[in-house]
């Protein structure tokens, strides 16, 4: 069954994904009797430490790391701007991200006065455009970041040759750190392997299933991090104000979850991903895939219709019971023109007609089917206004 509310059918998992029940029901105690502030040391306390601990082990195992390695944070976001920064007062050095990085790298990197790279045509980083910026700043250089996934178009980058070449233009005496945005390939990657070269990794829960305002930074040992938000000392001084007990619970469950069905969830929803560009490629002339399926998260489907404009489809889309996304939103929900395709040299007449679709392990065939039925009928009529 969808879980999307009253028959809307929800293609913008990228965006957020509904909390699993399962998650809803993990939390629950810890916002009735299990009330406890973990900062304390009596057994009120004590039963809110011991869930805590416990979630920080499950999320650290899945991804590959120490429970010691991880710090809560509110989210992605403020996991991003940790990283880049370092803390308080921020790593000297310039930075460098991918020019396709979410805003909450790009911006705090861009403030910082550091570097962007360059991308392909299919959204993964330039090596060579990499080697040309850390020529540039050398031993200067602060912080690599290259996403894992990225949000808009969902490509994959690979990020051990990245790795290898922040490791030979690192110093003898400093590593440069490397930092991935993992927070959309969280869902569908096992980042043991895939984020295994990461210095540093940033999760969001209310991409998998979990709530929002929880997330985390894995901080490897070894990589110098000085706290963002200082207080009352929380998270072994490097991230201090009480911390959200039960949406850390929340956090492990939908992860463990994840976790478990991940294998099953990405062939379901591959399988749904081809039907859909299928039954819309039969019936719809001039419709581009942005990206080869091959290079992308499975949940991703980032398609052009050429003739017509993205905020059209979207409204004609929900008059007709789905909802998307332009790829690119600001807060206000208004598009912004999208920094990701500028970068990936996509034509204009292409990228006026951009929409992702992003499906999600609740998604069913009957939401595909009745997509592929409504989505040619608004596309004929967006074109229409267009031309
Ligand atoms: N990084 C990426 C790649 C994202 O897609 C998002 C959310 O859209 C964020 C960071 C921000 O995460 P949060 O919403 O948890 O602050």
């Amino acid at each position: 069954m969808s879980e999307s509310p009253e028959g809307v059918i929800y293609l913008d998992h990228a965006a957020t994904t509904p909390t699993r029940p399962e998650v809803v029901e993990a939390m629950a105690p810890f916002m009735n009797d299990r009330f406890g502030n973990p900062s304390g040391s009596h057994v009120v306390a004590r039963s809110a430490v011991n869930a805590m601990d416990e979630a920080r082990e499950v999320i650290a195992g899945i991804i590959g790391a120490e429970p010691g390695d991880v710090i809560f944070t509110s989210g992605g976001t403020e996991a991003d701007n940790h990283a880049i920064t370092g803390g308080l007062p921020s790593r000297s050095g310039v930075p460098i991200c991918s020019a396709v990085e979410h805003h909450a790298v790009l911006d705090v990197v861009e403030a910082l006065g550091g570097r962007t790279v360059a991308v392909d045509s299919q959204c993964r980083v330039s090596i060579d455009s990499l080697k040309a910026a850390l020529d540039e700043t050398g031993e200067e250089t602060s912080i690599v970041s290259v996403m894992l996934a990225n949000n808009e178009v969902g490509t994959i980058n690979d990020l051990g040759p990245i790795a290898d070449l922040v490791a030979e233009y690192s110093p003898q005496e400093r590593r440069i750190p490397l930092h991935t945005d993992a927070v959309q390939a969280a869902a569908w990657l096992d980042l043991r392997a895939a984020a295994s070269r990461a210095d540093l990794i940033s999760v969001s829960a209310h991409k998998l299933g979990g709530p929002k305002g929880i997330g985390a930074l894995v901080v490897r040992k070894g990589t110098p991090i000085r706290p963002m938000i200082l207080g009352g000392g929380q998270e072994r001084g490097r991230r201090s104000g009480t911390p959200s007990v039960a949406a850390i619970v929340g956090f492990a469950t939908a992860l463990r979850m994840v976790d478990s069905e991940r294998d099953l969830v990405t062939e379901r929803v591959i399988g749904l991903r081809r039907r859909f560009i299928d039954g819309l490629s039969e019936s719809i002339d001039e419709i581009v895939a942005t990206i080869d399926d091959a290079r992308t998260v499975p949940g991703t489907c980032h398609v052009c219709f050429e003739g017509a404009d993205s905020e059209s489809l979207l409204l004609l889309f929900e008059s007709a019971g789905l909802v998307a996304s332009a790829g690119s939103s600001c807060s206000s929900g208004a598009s912004e023109p999208s920094h990701v395709l500028s970068a990936m040299s996509v034509a204009d007449k292409l990228r006026d007609g951009a929409i992702r679709f992003s499906i999600g392990h609740g998604t069913t065939e009957d939401d595909i089917e009745r997509a592929v039925d409504l989505i040619p009928g608004a596309v004929s009529r967006a074109r229409a206004f267009f031309s």
